[in-house]
């Protein structure tokens, strides 16, 4: 088949995977004058951020909040050099309210700083010198990532983009780049309060994948607070759709196209630069190979080593292969009446789920909760969205795949009773998701989820390049810096889309 033909007069960019990540590149890049051709293996465009609908309800796959649409913020910078509307969204306030084992209070993660202070020094008695390094050392690193560094640095151009972002200020935050939170911890007398560890465990697990005790502490400081003012964490009207939805309306106005349910099966690549892709059309078989000057990778490190087979530097697939074990997901999506729902039930709650479980100690489950009115379910009736991380490998070696499937459930709803009230006659529908599932809608390598994670080699300076060994071929998403979200996945974006316009 023949190639399908873009603008020939300018650079043609062939982006593989419609998630956030390669949307938001794709979108720009189409906004800066390339010639953008995107290909989706998937029915719907968007991956972990998309949507299903059941029996009039709708469900976000695995993204439920936000980040990142405050002024200023990475959604809202990028959504204004496109000219479109942010989608309309509510603020989750509390952010979260996390249930610590045995306890029927939560802590409430508020948005407002004064009250967040005074919920946690009431909480967490003696812990405000460690709040107070984290609200120092977040104050810096926010500086500096909003003056757009490039991380890791892989060339000269890259490290003046670092350099130039680097203010005094900056300093500050030299001498903790390898601490973990455990160290920041003990460095403050708090070492021992296991009250906050647990807390900290289970609400940094949700962003860097690890605990406390590995969690780099500069990441951590960032996670832990984008949920303050002035920034926040939002739940999006109608559904997380609607993100990558306006994505693809900005692509396609400005010349871009997208084509979905088409698998990109093998990178091209000659002379040490990656020159086209193999694609094949799921619904007609048809495979063909379409040239680029460049190809913009939206999938996971693990992906893009086996989209290059033979082609593929030997160091990096080195690199891959002994990253630590990635995490899977399992996640209950339940449509239920809202005589379910307790009164005043916040946006997102966190329980404890698996305090000594397979991929380490206090596994929680995240729960997010649809409200009146917000296009999620019909009106009497809401959504519950459950999600833990599991490891995945179980999932592909079990020789009963349905009954593991179907303990993970009840064990879910079992643990979401103790808030809920979930019976028979509550629950109108109910669905899971599993590795597997992950793996077939997402196209995510065994169905891995939330990036490398964010360990101390693992993460900013140390982490995966967008820039890769191979010239044009560029990785976006979230593997690579600032890692796992919509937010960071769209950092990652927009560092991609400069480093190729500083190439032309
Ligand atoms: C359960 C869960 C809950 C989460 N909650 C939140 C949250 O509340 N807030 C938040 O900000 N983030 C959350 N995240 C993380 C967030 O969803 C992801 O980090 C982000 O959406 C990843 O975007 P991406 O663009 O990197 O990749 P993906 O979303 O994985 O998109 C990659 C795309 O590439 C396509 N693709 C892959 N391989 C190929 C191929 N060979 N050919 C063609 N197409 C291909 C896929 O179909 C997919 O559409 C959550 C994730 C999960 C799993």
């Amino acid at each position: 088949m023949p190639h399908i033909v873009v603008n020939q007069n300018k650079p043609r960019v062939v982006v593989i995977g419609a998630g956030i990540g390669g949307l938001t590149a794709a979108a720009l890049l189409a906004h800066r004058g390339y010639s953008v051709l995107v290909f989706d293996q998937a029915i719907v465009p968007g991956g972990c951020a998309s949507t299903f609908k059941r029996q009039g309800f709708t469900f976000d796959v695995g993204a439920t909040q936000v980040a990142g649409l405050e002024p200023g913020g990475i959604h809202q910078r990028i959504f204004a050099e496109l000219e479109i509307d942010l989608p309309e969204a509510t603020l989750c306030d509390p952010a979260c309210a996390v249930y610590l084992p045995g306890e029927t209070t939560p802590i409430n993660v508020w948005r407002d700083p004064e009250k967040w202070r005074e919920e946690r020094q009431r909480q967490f008695p003696g812990s405000e010198p460690f709040w107070q390094l984290m609200a120092t050392l977040f104050a810096a690193s926010w500086e500096f990532q909003g003056r757009d560094p490039v991380l890791p640095p892989r060339n000269l151009w890259d490290l003046w983009q670092l350099i130039r972002a680097v203010r005094l200020s900056t300093f500050i935050t030299a001498p903790f780049t390898f601490f973990t939170v455990g160290d920041a911890l003990r460095l403050c007398g708090v070492g021992h309060d296991q009250r906050l560890r647990t807390f900290l465990d289970m609400q940094l697990k949700l962003y860097s994948q690890v605990n406390a005790e590995e969690t780099a502490l500069l990441y951590a400081a960032t996670a832990l607070s984008v949920s303050q003012l002035p920034q926040g964490l939002y739940h999006l009207q109608g559904s997380m759709q609607v993100l990558s939805d306006r994505l693809v309306t900005a692509l396609e106005r400005d010349g871009g196209r997208l084509l979905m349910r088409h698998t990109v099966e093998y990178i091209k690549v000659e002379n040490g630069q990656a020159t086209a892709v193999v694609i094949r059309n799921q619904k007609t078989g048809e495979v063909w190979t379409e040239p680029a000057d460049h190809v913009v990778a939206n999938v996971t490190a693990q992906n893009l080593v086996q989209l290059l087979g033979d082609k593929v530097p030997s160091g990096y697939k080195q690199r891959v292969e002994k990253l630590p074990p990635p995490s899977g997901a399992f996640v209950v999506y339940l449509g239920v009446d809202v005589s379910a729902i307790p009164v005043d039930c916040p946006p997102h709650l966190q329980f404890l789920y698996d305090a000594n479980g397979p991929i380490g100690e206090n596994n929680s489950l995240f729960v997010s909760v649809s409200h009146p009115g917000d296009g999620r379910a019909p009106e009497g009736k809401a959504t519950i969205i459950a999600s833990s991380f599991v490891d995945y490998q179980q999932w592909w070696q079990t020789p009963d795949y349905q009954a593991l499937k179907q303990k993970y459930t009840a064990d879910a709803i079992a643990r979401l009773n103790k808030y809920f009230y979930l019976k028979p006659e509550t629950i109108i529908y109910q669905e899971a998701a599993t590795p597997r599932t992950f793996a077939h809608y997402t196209g995510r390598d065994r169905g891995i989820v939330g990036g490398i994670g964010q360990r101390i080699p693992t993460f900013g300076p140390f982490g995966f390049a967008n820039r890769t060994p191979i010239n044009s071929l560029w990785l976006v998403g979230d593997s690579t810096h600032p890692g796992e979200g919509t937010a960071g996945v769209s950092y990652s974006a927009l560092t991609v889309i400069r480093q190729i316009e500083a190439q032309a």
